[in-house]
């Protein structure tokens, strides 16, 4: 019996999402494939390979999951070096690719959110500088609107560039990521090309489709000073909020870029998103040591009793999101989460993990703030970058060798929660015991806590 129901507003998104790079297979053009071919990138030296061959028609059999789960969109990334696998050479039979791909999803009932640049980039443009390089604005505009002229009559949500501080980041500070450089003027020379490629791109975007709604996907991370109280850990806390979450946000809400001591003007890039899209993963705490100020880009870390998953890449930390969604609130656009999930090939704390985020996010929509959509990374385990095979985000388990699909209990939690538009406190009794009773508390009503 349902006791207690938490409802999402009418016409909700519930979907996932996944990238190109991470489920085709066969990505050969890009900087990613070869980077994968070098010794000691990827962990275990894993490649990405056949990944969960979409790009030879196991897109069909997954989104059918996704639309027996009930979810009622989709979001995935088009390859640039698919398309324009040479500069200004059109792979025609590509974009037909991505149509048939595109009609699959809407008639299955599925509202399509295309991304365009989801970290990887043709090679050619690598070898001549990559995003570091500023004629990359104008190559990424003219991508856009090939793509966007061949798909628009499919497509109205479109994400320019998903995470464009975690890219910066990975690829230009941690050198995790090709180019693999640790560069900081480098890092704001990017950063300062991304801004405009965005705002080139969310003009013609416009141009081309009346109809058509742009955003970024935002990965926002939550930082926390690791000793409550100590000047100096807020003070490192707010820096890296500054320089990492608002880096981008700012740029496009207010026209001006700043990253550490850079400062530049970007006036074109002012109020160029009709929607923010977010992404979150989890909180981490960090703290500053006078004695080595130059650890003050390093990753931070989790409390020794959070909930962490199991390569310890993410800890379940809710309250985290609820800063999120307060900050995305803040930005005054409609949100859509397009991304939030977790690492757990046995699914010991995935169905937690989605629970109880889903309950902050049912409070913000209470608020009524603008929440249209929830984006779970991801539908079916897929190549995890520098990280390899090694963490499993699917709702659905991949076998590697056999290419079968394992469904997740969450699978099964996260289409019940689609299907009733709302996380009921039997869903929550079935599938995460352990909460129930800090998500549904018992006794008189305490409102939206
Ligand atoms: C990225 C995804 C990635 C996920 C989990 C996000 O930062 O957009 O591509 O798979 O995190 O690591």
């Amino acid at each position: 019996m349902i006791r207690a129901m938490l409802h999402f507003p009418q016409g909700f998104l519930w979907g996932s999402a996944t990238s190109s790079h991470q489920v085709e297979g066969g990505n050969s053009a890009n900087d990613w494939w070869a980077w994968e071919h070098e010794p000691d990138r990827i962990l275990h030296g894993h490649q990405s390979g056949e990944a969960c061959q979409w790009w030879a028609g196991r897109w069909e059999e997954d989104l059918d999951r996704a639309v027996d789960g009930h979810q009622n969109a989709h979001r995935l990334s088009i390859e640039w070096s698919r398309i324009e696998p040479h500069p200004a050479l059109w792979d025609e039979e590509a974009i037909d690719a991505y149509r048939t791909i595109l009609q699959g999803m809407r008639s299955r009932g599925l509202t399509p959110m295309v991304t365009l640049h989801h970290f990887t980039n043709p090679l050619w443009l690598a070898e001549q500088g990559g995003w570091a390089n500023p004629k990359v604005i104008g190559w990424f505009e003219r991508f856009t609107r090939k793509v966007v002229g061949a798909l628009q009559d499919l497509v109205e949500l479109w994400i320019t560039i998903n995470e464009p501080n975690v890219y910066i980041y990975s690829a230009y500070v941690e050198g995790v990521f090709p180019p693999g450089e640790r560069d900081l003027r480098l890092a704001w020379k990017v950063a300062r090309n991304m801004v405009r490629a965005h705002a080139a791109a969310c003009g013609a975007i416009h141009e081309l489709s009346a109809a058509a709604r742009v955003g970024v996907a935002h990965h926002f991370r939550d930082f926390s000073p690791l000793r409550p109280g100590n000047p100096l850990d807020h003070g490192l806390a707010a820096f890296r909020h500054s320089t990492f979450n608002e880096l981008f946000p700012r740029a496009l809400r207010e026209g001006r870029l700043r990253f550490l001591h850079w400062r530049e003007q970007v006036p074109e890039a002012r109020g160029t998103q009709d929607f923010f899209g977010l992404n979150y993963y989890t909180r981490e705490r960090v703290g500053l040591d006078p004695w080595r100020p130059g650890d003050i880009l390093r990753p931070g870390d989790y409390p020794e009793q959070a909930d962490v998953s199991p390569t310890g890449f993410i800890a379940n930390e809710p309250e985290g999101f609820w800063e999120a969604l307060r900050w995305a609130h803040r930005q005054d656009l409609p949100i859509y989460i397009t991304e939030n999930g977790v690492e757990d090939p046995s699914d010991q704390i995935r169905s937690r993990y989605l629970v109880c985020h889903l309950r902050e996010l049912w409070k913000a929509a209470n608020y009524n703030w603008r929440i249209w959509g929830y984006f779970h990374w991801s539908l079916v385990d897929n190549f995890e970058w520098e990280r390899g095979w090694t963490q499993r985000f699917g709702l659905w388990g991949l076998e590697r060798e056999t290419q079968r699909r394992v469904k997740r209990p969450a699978a099964d939690l996260y289409a019940e929660i689609c299907q009733a538009n709302g996380l009921s406190s039997e869903s929550v009794s079935r599938y995460a015991p352990e909460i129930l009773e800090a998500l549904f508390p018992p006794g008189p009503p305490t409102i939206l806590e």
